[in-house]
């Protein structure tokens, strides 16, 4: 961090300032300039906030020069993270992983065979809503514990490894069978929430935040990783925007900035990003042209009659029609489903 003073900046302010940075640990440099002095200030930086700088006096400017965020970053961990999900790695270069499923558990039957389906299309783990986090209160919030018991069910009949959201710590017991637990865009900064699932050993698909940057994202993986739990997966879902055409933005961008930012995988959820089933071929394709490691698609057999984000479901067949494709650009990327 560098911290520059103003040119009227007294002696006594810059000793003082200097004396509090080392007694917080901080090894200081003094650059004595024509105009002003700047301070270059070494050590865990990460611990430090800027602006509780800018108010002591005598300073003008206060410019980090690392990223806040170390063990989610790349500059500390120059491969790839690859984390295995219930067998499926997510990560890295050679695969592409593919979640798929409805946005709630409905039913045993809806459940299995939907779970069925998305696995003859291609995917590799299958996905469903058991706690739903719903704007309305009266709108269908999940079947909950019992949904938890049908992606059991449907895990132990297809193979496939399951993926749900949690919506309150107090669940995490009932989370057991989950192989990868989802924190969903509400929850994104829900710090104490962060905290106690990096205490846990299971992988975590973190979703981006509804209006967060890329840097609050990356603190928030950095909540669960300072936890003990390294094994976090990035989901991008759409930013809010002034656009009103799709439910939210798709940050296609966010993927190959986060790639270089981090070593953990990135996946890309076209489902929630757009709001709109034919929307999801041409985000998906978007999103693996722009290097992501997965994506995440919402799949349901009659989207009219879904009890959430029908939609932005897409049908077995139109899920395979993507997958079509999907897999000609894996091919053309020498990456594998
Ligand atoms: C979901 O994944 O079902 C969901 C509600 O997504 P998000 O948290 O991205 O809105
Ligand atoms: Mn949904």
């Amino acid at each position: 961090m560098i911290i520059i003073m103003k040119p009227q900046a007294t002696e006594e302010q810059i000793g003082s300032l200097c004396q509090d940075l080392s007694r917080q640990g901080m090894q200081v440099q003094r650059n004595a300039g024509v105009d002003c002095t700047v301070l270059g200030v070494l050590g865990d930086v990460a611990k430090l906030d800027p602006h509780d700088f800018l108010i002591q006096p005598g300073v003008e400017r206060v410019m980090p020069v690392s990223e806040p965020f170390k063990k989610a970053n790349r500059k500390f961990h120059p491969t790839d993270s690859v984390i295995d999900c219930g067998g499926v790695k997510i990560g890295g270069k050679e695969k592409i992983a593919v979640m798929a499923g409805p946005c709630s558990i409905e039913s045993e039957e809806q459940a299995l065979r939907i779970a069925q389906g998305v696995k003859a299309g291609g995917a590799t783990l299958f996905r469903g809503g058991a706690y739903k986090p719903r704007t309305s209160p009266y709108s269908f919030q999940g079947m909950k514990a019992e949904g938890l018991e049908l992606l059991s069910e449907a895990k132990k009949k297809t193979g496939l490894p399951i993926v749900t959201e949690i919506m309150s710590i107090g669940h995490l017991d009932l989370f057991e069978d989950v192989d990868v637990i989802q924190v969903g865009a509400r929850n994104m900064q829900n710090f104490e929430m962060l905290a106690e699932i990096g205490k846990c050993r299971k992988p975590i698909l973190l979703k981006r935040g509804l209006a967060n940057t890329i840097e609050e994202w990356l603190m928030s993986a950095e909540y669960i990783m300072s936890g003990g739990n390294e094994n976090v997966i990035l989901c991008e879902r759409g930013i809010r925007t002034f656009e009103t055409a799709t439910r939210n933005t798709f940050d296609v961008s966010a993927i190959p900035v986060l790639h270089n930012l981090t070593h953990l995988p990135v996946i890309a959820d076209p489902s929630h990003a757009s709001g709109k089933s034919s929307l999801i071929k041409p985000l998906a394709k978007s999103a693996v042209a722009a290097g992501a490691d997965g994506l995440m698609i919402e799949v349901h057999p009659e989207p009219s009659k879904a009890l959430c984000h029908g939609a932005q479901s897409l049908t077995p067949d139109a899920f395979d029609d993507v997958m079509t494709d999907v897999k000609k650009l894996c091919e053309f990327e020498n990456k594998t489903l």
